[in-house]
């Protein structure tokens, strides 16, 4: 059932803007609105300090667009600093809408996304990195898992980056890979319990404040599933296109399945897909064994006609290398699980993606 755009905001208009005592569509609460069949997305703007009082409105907004019988309604809170613009529902040609933007310098953005945790999905985004920067290419690694942000760990990378000029952030670097990780925002070892408001204004400020340089292209570590980090990426950023992680296990496709349906939904294309963990090669004897079952990627990636980009083996070595914060790719060049990283980033290279 398709939902008309004047419906949605004339839902939105039931709920009350707490400060102004306006509806939260007249008091340009309310952003980016897009109506897409019946899915609805819209951003909750709302001052910096503002952010937690504004929880129960972004519920009560979604709520009332839940209720018009839509089958997805996402609803991200952003909090910003600047003085409220005025609304933009009309997308009039005079007012420029809330879209995605470029990072200055950064000429592509490549999203690496799975539909859980635990995939690899953050092995694949350290070592496709260090393997770009070993093709030559300028890359950036944003670990914006803000979860379980791993990529100070995987890249051996620690320390506070620095901000000489207080507004800016300089980004960290090794192996080539330009990097920049909410792991390194906090202290080691302390959970990273960010609320809603607060985890969309510090992916922003890592997408938009920190000095990336001049880039060929910029990998971002989601995290796992479709949760308002993948909205607010591709509603603040140009997403070139989302590289999918998966095991070849039933229940991580059916996931996966889900993350491609949203990159759908965002109008941001899908490179392709990753099988990890495809097969297990023993490291006394080399004995190749398929653990979690193999080829379920495949097939799946051939039944949505998306490419299969790499199988990349299951090996301690993987593991290890990642756990000492040496990439297998940096620690063992020549390896064959280090190759199929690196013939993952040609192929990358050569269809001008990366
Ligand atoms: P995610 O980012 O999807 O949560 P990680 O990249 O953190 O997953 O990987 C989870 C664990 O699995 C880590 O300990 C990692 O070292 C290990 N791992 C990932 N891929 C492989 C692989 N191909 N072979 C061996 N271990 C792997």
């Amino acid at each position: 059932m398709a939902i008309e755009r004047e419906a949605v905001i004339a839902a939105l208009k039931s709920v009350t803007d707490p400060d102004s005592g306006k509806d939260i569509v007249s008091a340009g609460v309310v952003r980016a609105l897009h109506v897409d069949g019946d899915a609805v997305r819209f951003v909750v703007e709302v001052a910096e300090d503002r952010a937690e009082a504004y929880g129960p409105v972004r519920q009560a907004a979604e709520d009332a667009v839940k209720a018009l019988g839509v089958t997805s309604v996402s609803a991200v809170m952003t909090a910003h600093s600047a003085p409220k613009p005025p609304p933009d529902l009309k997308g009039g040609a005079k007012s420029k809408p809330a879209g995605p933007e470029k990072i200055p310098g950064v000429d592509r953005i490549i999203a690496i996304a799975s539909g859980k945790g635990g995939v690899g999905k953050s092995t694949v985004s350290a070592n496709l990195a260090c393997a770009l920067a070993a093709e030559g290419r300028k890359v950036g690694l944003l670990d914006a898992d803000v979860f379980g942000p791993s990529q100070p760990r995987m890249l051996g990378v620690s320390g506070r980056p620095a901000s000489p000029d207080g507004k800016t952030i300089l980004p960290m670097r090794n192996f080539g890979v330009t990097m920049m990780s909410i792991g390194l925002m906090v202290n080691e070892g302390q959970a990273v319990v960010w609320r809603g408001p607060m985890l969309m204004g510090a992916l922003q400020q890592m997408l938009m404040q920190v000095q990336w340089g001049a880039l060929d292209v910029l990998l971002v570590d989601l995290p796992p599933g479709t949760g308002d980090v993948q909205m607010t990426l591709a509603q603040k950023a140009h997403v070139d296109g989302a590289i999918v992680v998966s095991t070849p296990q039933d229940v991580a496709l059916l996931d996966a399945r889900k993350g491609i349906d949203m990159f759908n939904q965002m109008n941001v294309p899908i490179v392709g897909l990753i099988e990890n963990m495809s097969t297990h090669i023993c490291s006394n004897c080399g004995h190749e064994e398929h653990i979690f079952g193999h080829g379920g990627v495949s097939a799946e990636s051939a039944k949505l006609g998306i490419p299969l980009l790499a199988e990349i083996p299951l090996h301690i070595d993987i593991r290890t290398s990642s756990d000492d914060g040496t990439p297998i790719v940096v620690s063992k060049p020549d390896s064959p699980q280090a190759g199929a990283f690196r013939d993952l980033a040609r192929t990358l290279v050569a269809a001008e993606r990366a």
